[in-house]
């Protein structure tokens, strides 16, 4: 990390490197002096051009999504305001980047500046001593860390968790889950609304397809369950013709003539998602079908239907995509369904 000391672009008997702000009489740091020690800090870095941040309260607020984001950048410079902040033209013209540490104004952009580098410098190999402490901290997969303790097992009448000190490697792992998902549910829904269950269900999650004809891409299909790491999908096509046809198309997904049939091979205890394309009586909201996959101990099957009435009478859990009249081709929607609840940040 290097420093470098703005004075040292002062212009002028005084160094000067801000001036009144035209309309309001405010100082702000000038634009040319500004330029000066950006030419400056990204001539250590030659060949690279920098990201240039600047902290704002007028920014996006900052996540760890923008931390990542920074992090993968091999140049970043900060660029701290004071006063009134800097010249608004020096942002339009360098500055990839405003971001602000939350909704309240502090006297200079240094605070912000070690917060960003303390938050980055977390993500390099070595510097927090275990490295999988960081992917298990708030946010890291978009959701709250769970609580923890340490000895003594006892402190002014209050105890440890018992799961955490029975030694049961899974029952404490579905406990820190389950904690985790519920304090981000009452504390930050927000959160889990954008959040990947993935990493939260250790189960199996299996997709069923239901076909009306045989347009479905069922390629297309197999490939998405192979990203999420579904497995082989099933599709049910109620026709012995329609059967034949799609097994003629393709080898990987399971062909079946039943949403039964699909039961009987997952079990009594699978939890089966409905998802709708459009709103429907009963479906849940997105963070109550994230909270109960979750909550889950078994199996999770999604089914979708290429006509949303096929889905009305399987018994299950529904939520649905879109308003009724998008048209999104089949594949997709069951891409951009999985993908809400199972992409990876
Ligand atoms: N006039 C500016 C405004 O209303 O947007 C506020 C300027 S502030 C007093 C001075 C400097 O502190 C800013 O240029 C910025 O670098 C930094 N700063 C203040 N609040 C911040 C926040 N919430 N997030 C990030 N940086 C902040």
């Amino acid at each position: 990390m290097n420093l470098v000391n703005f004075r040292d672009f002062g212009r002028g008997n005084y160094r000067q490197l801000d001036d009144y702000a035209y309309g309001s009489g405010g100082m702000l740091f000038a634009a040319p002096q500004l330029k000066d020690a950006l030419d400056f800090a990204a001539s250590r870095h030659e060949g690279v051009k920098p990201f240039v941040v600047y902290p704002s309260p007028q920014g996006a607020v900052i996540t760890q999504e923008i931390i990542e984001t920074l992090a993968n950048h091999e140049h970043v410079v900060i660029v701290c305001g004071h006063y009134e902040g800097i010249d608004e033209r020096f942002v339009q013209k360098y500055v990839d980047l405003e971001v602000s540490i939350g909704d309240c104004v502090l006297t200079g952009g240094e605070v912000p500046a070690m917060l960003i580098v303390d938050a980055m410098s977390r993500l390099v190999p070595g510097v927090v001593g275990k490295g999988k402490a960081v992917v298990e901290d708030s946010f890291y997969r978009g959701m709250l860390d769970n609580p923890n303790y340490t000895r003594p097992a006892m402190w002014e009448g209050l105890g440890v968790p018992e799961v955490l000190t029975g030694g049961n490697e899974r029952e404490i792992t579905h406990w820190r889950r389950r904690e985790a998902v519920s304090r981000t549910l009452n504390r930050r829904p927000d959160l889990l609304a954008r959040a990947s269950i993935r990493e939260y269900i250790s189960v199996d999650v299996s997709l069923a397809v239901i076909a009306a004809d045989d347009c479905v891409n069922l390629q297309g299909v197999a490939e998405i369950c192979r990203l999420y790491d579904l497995g082989r999908p099933y599709v049910v096509a109620r026709t012995h013709e329609l059967r034949e046809a799609m097994k003629a198309r393709c080898s990987e997904a399971r062909i079946l003539g039943s949403v039964r049939k699909v039961l009987e091979r997952e079990g009594d205890d699978v939890l089966v998602v409905r998802v709708f394309t459009g709103a429907r009586n009963n479906s849940l909201h997105s963070l109550e079908l994230k909270r109960r996959c979750i909550e889950h101990d078994g199996g999770i099957l999604f089914v979708f239907a290429q006509n949303d009435d096929e889905l009305e009478g399987i018994e299950g859990i529904s939520g649905y995509l879109f308003g009724n009249d998008e048209e999104v081709p089949f594949c997709a929607k069951i891409g951009i369904a999985l993908d809400r609840f199972l992409g990876k940040r």
